[in-house]
């Protein structure tokens, strides 16, 4: 029995898209994502749409989807606790098969609905995989002092 489908909006019909068996399309899916996905100090920006890039292939029992996840990311620097909010990309690789069941121990696949892909479960995993568990402001942030608590990226001769 398919489970129910959570997220409508994240779910394709690859079918109808035009996809049969041994061809492939380039998809571009831009939508807004509701649910929160973050670490600690880090995670996406429901408020602004994510945008999907992939390619997708037919093949027996299912359909191979790789591209990309560009989202925009809310939180703060691990060091020096500004805030970022940049856009950020996550890579991912997948297969969505009918066949589920039989192969469900393996991170990357996915469960096809009929001809339906409900993408939410890999939004979930490529979002959390792409998440820094230190993001940065800058890959050069000089963080805070220890001992007064001074942005450091404001001063070139902070001592004490
Ligand atoms: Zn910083
Ligand atoms: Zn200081």
């Amino acid at each position: 029995m398919p489970k129910a489908i959570i997220n409508r909006d994240f779910t394709v019909d690859l079918y109808n898209l035009g996809l049969n068996t041994a061809s492939y399309k380039d998809f571009v899916l831009e939508n807004i994502f509701s649910q929160s996905l973050a670490n600690r100090l880090i995670g996406l920006d429901n408020t602004k749409p994510i945008k999907l890039n992939f390619t997708a292939t037919g093949v027996k029992n299912g359909y191979y989807l790789e591209g990309t996840i560009e989202y925009r990311l809310k939180g703060e620097c691990s060091r020096c606790l500004k805030v970022i909010n940049k856009i950020h990309q996550g890579k991912f690789k997948a297969f969505f098969t009918d066949r589920y069941n039989e192969s469900k121990d393996n991170d990357s696949v996915y469960e096809l609905y009929g001809t339906q892909a409900d993408l939410t479960p890999l939004i979930i995993d490529t979002v959390g995989l792409s998440l820094d568990y230190k993001p940065l402001c800058d890959e050069n942030c000089q963080g805070l002092c220890n001992f007064c608590g001074e942005d450091l990226n404001k001063t070139t001769s902070h001592k004490h």
